[in-house]
């Protein structure tokens, strides 16, 4: 593993796709353009970013996630059993098509743009999930790399159809078995491959926390959750678990935000971190990447020896936020967290989806200049 300088600068996960790569991507889909035509576009385009972020000053780079639809339904194209569903192909299959409808609404979600992996056979690794990406990125930078995955909770409610999943799994906990041994074999590749970070993504479980009455959201569409919030939160706990169990060595962290995929703040859940605190103090991962630049996050909390991923600037706004107000934010999380267990990045990705990044490139260029600026600073009087 590289060694990272104190306050170290990364980024959560998307960046914006460039148009070259969304246009490969529908052509592709569509069967007009090869593999090996889609992977130059998106070759070019991680090439690109990785020189960014080299100029930039970022201290843990990432592909950017430029191959991936979103930061979940590129599992379909690397995954027997699994298929690509449109939320409008979803429409026809769930039971509760006018509750489906009237949530895609509210959340403002665009029905037919996003996409999500659905699990219609069993499943196995026809591909590795991030492997190849990892090796590309390796090829092109000497910084540390960090990678993302979809978390086990995340994919297996994701992919659990009970209308389209139970001739294969009987029930979620049968699908989870097989996810998990899925992450697993992705993980123990991504170690051999030397990766630095780890950051699998479980964007649900606040969902849990902050919305126990809203059993269905777009990444979950056709699969009610259990009644009680609670034991769907020791069942994330314990898939993400056992998925790290014996990877001690690499540097694990796990995402949860309330939310990425609109500007409109409102639609977008709101809550301190207070409910989740106990089921995250018991992941066994060394990170946790938190949302903290919004307000909706709440106050900042101690999770037991862990470090933060701290968020420091929104996603979401044109407004860039200044070195000064970043270097302020650390600062009071320096009573809470030693300075070697500060990790600095924006609250999430800034592409999510790539038919609707929720920012443009130069901002989240400049958002990234700024956290570069403040680590600078709080180098200085840190070190
Ligand atoms: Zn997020």
């Amino acid at each position: 593993m590289k060694t990272l300088p104190l306050f170290p600068v990364t980024s959560v996960g998307s960046w914006p796709r460039p148009v070259a790569v969304c246009d490969a991507q529908r052509q592709f889909r569509r069967g007009r353009l090869g593999r090996n035509e889609f992977d130059e576009a998106a070759d070019a385009a991680v090439i690109d970013l990785l020189r960014l972020q080299h100029d930039i000053g970022c201290d843990l780079v990432t592909d950017g996630e430029l191959r991936r639809d979103n930061f979940y339904s590129f599992v379909a194209d690397k995954v027997e059993g699994v298929q690509l569903m449109t939320l409008a192909d979803m429409l026809d299959v769930v039971e509760d098509k006018a509750g489906f409808e009237r949530l895609l609404q509210t959340l403002d979600v665009p029905a037919y743009s996003i996409s999500s992996p659905i699990c219609v056979g069993r499943i196995a690794r026809r591909e590795p999930l991030a492997l190849h990406d990892l090796r590309f990125v390796k090829r092109h930078t000497d910084r540390p790399v960090k990678v993302t995955l979809p978390g086990p909770y995340l994919l297996t409610r994701a992919m659990f159809v009970p209308e389209l999943t139970a001739s294969s799994y009987p029930s979620k906990e049968d699908l989870a078995e097989d996810v998990v041994a899925l992450l697993r074999a992705e993980l123990d590749d991504l170690r051999n491959e030397g990766v630095d970070f780890v950051q699998l993504d479980e964007p649900v479980l606040s969902e849990l926390a902050f919305a126990p009455g809203r059993t269905r959201t777009f990444m979950c569409a056709a699969l009610a959750a259990r009644k009680d919030p609670a034991e769907e939160l020791d069942l994330a706990v314990a898939l993400i678990n056992r998925v790290v169990d014996g990877f001690d060595r690499l540097r694990l962290g796990l995402h949860v935000c309330r939310g990425n995929w609109s500007r409109d703040e409102s639609t977008l859940l709101s809550g301190s971190y207070r409910p989740l605190a106990g089921y995250l103090t018991r992941l066994n991962v060394s990170q946790l990447v938190l949302e903290y630049a919004t307000d909706r996050a709440g106050d900042l909390l101690p999770f037991d020896e862990k470090e933060v991923g701290l968020g420091v600037v929104n996603p979401r706004t044109d407004t860039i936020e200044s070195p000064e107000s970043i270097v302020s934010a650390v600062e009071d999380a320096l009573a809470i967290y030693p300075a070697s267990r500060i990790f600095l990045n924006p609250d999430c990705g800034f592409g999510t989806f790539s038919s609707r990044p929720v920012n443009t490139a130069a901002t989240a260029a400049s958002k990234l200049r700024a956290i570069v600026a403040a680590a600078g600073t709080l180098r200085t009087r840190y070190c």
